[in-house]
Formats: C-alpha cells, sequence, structure tokens
C-alpha cells in the first residue's frame, strides 16, 4: 500500500508557470487535492484522472470552508491511506494558515511535508514592473498582514517602527482597511507623498495596477472600484514601475487561451501563447489512441518494400507507425528502398528524430499541395502508404488515384473524445475568464461543441475570438454556428498564433 501523506504546497501567485517543479509533482501524483480561490485552475489539469478534487475556497454559490473543517478534511483523507496534495496560493507558510494545518497534521500523527512557493508578496509586485528591494532606493523590505483592523488595541503590528523603519511595506489582504493603513504610516512619520502601488489578480492575464501616494491612493482605489485579491507596496521602488514596467506590455497580456488540441499536441501552442504573455489553458477535446487493430498496419509494414512512397500527415501517424514496427521487432532499415514525404515542418521532425531524411516536403501543408509535389515523382501503378488517423481526410488518397497510384490507407491511431472538464470551461466563460479559442482541427470543433454540450454557446462565445488553423477548421465551425473571428493565413501553429496577435491587435483598436 502508499504510504499516505499530505504535502502543504505552495501553487504560486496565480501564473501557473510560477509552481515549483516539486510542486507540480506532488499535484501529478495525489490522490486527493484540496485547493483553494487563489490557486491557478490550470494546475490542476495536471492532476490524475481518478484524482478528488476538492475546493475549499469562497465561491458565488458556496461559503468557504471554514478552517477547522479544512483541517479535518486533510486530516481524514491522509486516514484514509490517500496522498493529499493541499494547493495554497503564493507560498503556504505566508499568511496561508499553513502553519496552523501542519500543526493540526503533527497532532494526528500524520506525516507531512512543505513545498514552499513563489509569495505573492514578491512576485505581484514583479510582475508590475516593481523590485521589492534596489541599492539606490532601500535594502530592506517587510511584508505585512493587512487583515488586522489598525484601530484594535493591543496590535502585533508596529505600527511607529515599520512607518519610517523600514524601505519597500507590502500589504497582503489589505484593500478593505487601505485607508486606515495609509492614515497609520503617515501618523507615524511616514511623507504622505511616499509612492503606493496596488497590484490586483497579480501575474494572471486580470492583472491591474494602480498607483499614487499614501495621500491619494485610498481615493483613486474608490473611484477605480480596486477590489481583493491585491497587495499594497509602500515605497520609493513604486517609482521603478514607469521604467520596469514588462509584463502587462507583452503582447498577449490579459488573455487567457484556450487550446483544444490533444494533451500530447498541446505543449507548443501553449508554449508560444505563453512566451507572448498570454496564460494558455489547456482542455484537451481530443485523445490520441491505438486503433482497434493493427491487422492492416502489420500486413502494409510486413509488405514496406513493395511502396514507392510512405507519406506521412501527422506527428502522431510518424509516432503510431514507429512504434508499431518496434514491436514487431523490425526498424527504420525497412523503409531503405521507399520515398518518404512529410505533410509540414513537425512531421518532417518527428521523421528526422528517427534518423531519416525526409524526401518530400510541401510548401505549402495542405492535401492538395502535396500532390501536385508529387505528380512529377509517381508513375501510374506506384504503391503509396498513408499511415495515418481513423478520421483523415479522403481528398489526398483520392487525389493519389487519379494520380494512378495504388493507395493504402491505412489507421495507424484514432482518435477519441478528450476528457477535459467541460464543466470548468463553462464557468470560465460565463465568468468572461476565457479570452481566446483555438480550434486546430475539424475535430477539435466538433469535440469541443459536443463536450461543453452547452445550449447557449453563442451567448457564451459573444466576445470570445474564436481563431481557426484553416479554411477546413473554420467551415466546420461555421456549421456548428460558432462564429470564427479569426483565420491562420499559413496553417501551421505558428500561422495561428500569428492570427491571434492580429485578432487580439485589432479588438484594442
Ligand atoms: N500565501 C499567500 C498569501 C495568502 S493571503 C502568498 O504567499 O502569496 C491572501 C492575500 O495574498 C490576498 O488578499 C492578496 O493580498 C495576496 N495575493 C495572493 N495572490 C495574489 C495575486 N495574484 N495578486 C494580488 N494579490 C495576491
Amino acid at each position: 500500500m502508499k504510504k499516505s501523506i499530505v504535502y502543504l504546497v505552495g501553487a504560486g501567485p496565480g501564473d501557473p508557470g510560477l509552481i515549483t517543479i516539486k510542486g507540480l509533482e506532488c499535484i501529478k501524483k495525489a490522490d486527493v487535492i484540496v485547493y483553494d480561490r487563489l490557486a491557478s485552475p490550470r494546475l490542476l489539469t495536471y492532476a490524475r484522472p481518478e484524482a478528488e478534487l476538492i475546493y475549499v475556497g469562497k465561491s458565488p454559490d458556496r461559503h468557504a470552508m471554514k478552517q477547522h473543517e479544512i483541517n479535518q478534511l486533510l486530516v481524514e483523507k491522509a486516514k484514509e491511506g490517500k496522498v493529499v496534495t493541499r494547493l495554497k496560493g503564493g507560498d503556504p507558510f505566508v499568511f496561508g494558515r499553513g502553519g496552523e494545518e501542519a500543526e493540526v497534521l503533527v497532532e494526528n500523527g500524520i506525516h507531512y511535508e512543505v513545498v514552499p512557493g513563489i509569495t505573492s508578496a514578491v512576485a505581484v509586485p514583479a510582475y508590475a514592473g516593481v523590485p521589492v528591494t534596489h541599492r539606490d532606493a532601500t535594502s530592506d523590505f517587510a511584508v505585512i498582514t493587512g487583515n488586522e483592523d489598525p484601530a484594535k488595541e493591543n496590535s502585533k503590528i508596529y505600527w511607529d517602527k515599520i512607518a519610517t523603519g523600514i524601505g519597500t511595506l507590502v500589504f497582503l489582504m489589505g484593500m478593505s482597511n487601505l485607508s486606515k493603513i495609509c492614515e497609520k504610516l503617515i501618523q507615524y512619520g511616514r511623507s504622505p507623498s511616499t509612492p503606493v502601488a496596488l497590484v490586483r489578480w497579480g501575474t494572471r492575464p486580470e492583472q491591474q495596477t494602480l498607483v499614487g501616494t499614501l495621500q491619494d491612493i485610498t481615493e483613486k482605489a474608490k473611484e477605480a472600484e480596486f477590489k481583493n485579491p491585491a497587495v499594497i507596496i509602500v515605497g520609493e521602488v513604486v517609482k521603478l514601475r514607469e521604467k520596469l514596467a514588462w509584463f502587462e506590455n507583452k503582447k498577449l497580456f490579459g488573455k487567457r487561451v484556450l487550446v483544444t488540441r490533444s494533451r500530447e499536441q498541446a505543449s507548443v501552442l501553449s508554449q508560444r501563447i505563453e512566451e507572448l504573455g498570454g496564460e494558455a489553458y489547456e482542455f484537451p477535446t481530443i485523445q490520441i489512441a491505438e486503433p482497434d487493430t493493427y491487422a492492416p498496419l502489420d500486413a502494409a509494414i510486413d509488405a514496406l518494400s513493395s511502396y514507392k512512397w510512405v507519406v506521412f500527415t501527422s506527428v502522431n501517424g510518424v509516432k503510431y507507425f514507429f512504434n508499431r514496427l518496434k514491436k514487431l521487432g523490425k526498424d527504420v532499415r525497412e523503409l531503405h528502398g521507399t520515398n518518404i514525404c512529410a505533410i509540414g515542418p513537425k512531421t518532417r521532425e518527428a521523421l528526422e528524430s528517427y534518423g531519416l531524411i525526409v524526401d518530400y516536403v510541401p510548401s505549402e501543408y495542405r492535401a492538395e499541395k502535396i500532390i501536385a509535389g508529387l505528380s512529377g515523382r509517381l508513375e501510374p501503378g506506384d504503391r503509396v502508404l498513408l499511415p495515418r488517423a481513423d478520421i483523415a481526410r479522403k481528398i489526398l488518397p483520392q487525389a493519389l488515384k487519379e494520380m494512378g497510384a495504388v493507395v493504402d490507407e491505412i489507421t495507424a491511431y484514432k482518435t477519441i473524445m478528450g476528457a477535459g472538464d467541460a464543466q470548468q470551461v463553462i464557468e470560465m466563460l460565463t465568468r468572461k475568464e476565457l479570452h481566446v479559442l483555438t480550434f486546430t482541427s475539424s475535430s477539435t470543433v466538433r469535440n469541443f461543441v459536443q463536450l461543453l454540450g452547452a445550449a447557449n454557446l453563442k451567448e457564451l462565445l459573444k466576445d470570445v475570438i474564436v481563431a481557426s488553423i484553416g479554411p477546413i477548421t473554420s467551415t466546420t465551425a461555421r456549421e456548428l454556428g460558432i462564429e470564427v473571428t479569426v483565420e491562420a493565413e499559413e496553417y501551421t501553429i505558428d500561422g495561428l498564433v500569428d492570427a491571434v496577435l492580429k485578432a487580439v491587435a485589432e479588438r484594442q483598436g
């Protein structure tokens, strides 16, 4: 039996990339994940499909679970023999009540470990272009709870000392006490003109920053209706933001982008989005699986030397073909007399990783182009093998046949419906937290619509940018009632990302 354990894990401030490697491992191996509102929902997509996910934060339709109930829950699940990952925003021991949870675990004799996280107290200022220390401004900073009413007698906060004794002050949970905090600092000698920045939902697409001084920030915050969760940064370092702001200047800043490809293929697109300052949310609408039977592929592999060309139309096709080749006790030497065609650069790269040189890659990544490119190199009667998906389009084999080739279309893998959390996607769309949808094939559109099963899909997508990888995908989307905002000019992932950038720039005017 696995040993039960509770991991108190810092999820970081919001940008899912800001979790530690160790924290991510704890998510991947957990039987139970207990999480609250400040942990990024994207992190939960790394959980095992059978993991139990328990939300204990506040939400509009539910009260937050009380702290002693959360403690009890952790104890209970651990006593059932489970591996429990308690995901907490930022660092678990910075105002997260992680210390209390740990105490209860110890008292109950439960094995536990702490995985520190990147605290919002440092990371949120950084994403707003504010270094908490700087040689020219200050050599120290303090992190202070803003939750304590400054009017309270017997305060644990030494206002008289921190007001002038420390350069940078970072208050967490302080928005409702903002005016009192500013008054207290001024009362104890901090200059009213000291710069202050408020940063809300820092490191996430929703990040908002408001800058003022101890004297005027309360008024400004009221006007802007600036609310929690936010950090309050007080000190000269705030001025550096004018020069150092970076995150808010990125091209996809403020955009959360849905990636609907299969889990195996999503990462390239997600990475590009995140390099541009957007947040990728992976919702695989497709899963790649083994074919129902390998008999046709096995027969084709047996007869490989009889083919003039093998045409690969996807990375998955390459992967499944070579996995099977190996299973049959064979390798690339079987292909020595055969020409190899790859439909695009990624497929070519996949083939090259097996040590093969690809004989032909069309200049444009469409079946129609392949045919034009092969026309001088195919004689009537030549045999062509197409190892591909069960649902691949018929246009390529048909056209090859018209050229006189003998075509064997073989199912090397099949695509099945993805198993992502559709409810989570619907909720994000309802709350307007998803800004762009990307579709990379007709089946991603079809499965997306089916998985969501939302009668009000049109309404949900009203303000959302829908980006399609090419005309065929766009047609499918329109047939299903989805309006396509922008279509890639080059039918590749880079082309799709360019299209997204174009649409975002147009909307921003
Ligand atoms: N353990 C957490 C803090 C928990 S207290 C950490 O180390 O970051 C909750 C407070 O943290 C919020 O009220 C807010 O002040 C701050 N906070 C957490 N995430 C934030 C974010 N993404 N943007 C702004 N403030 C954040």
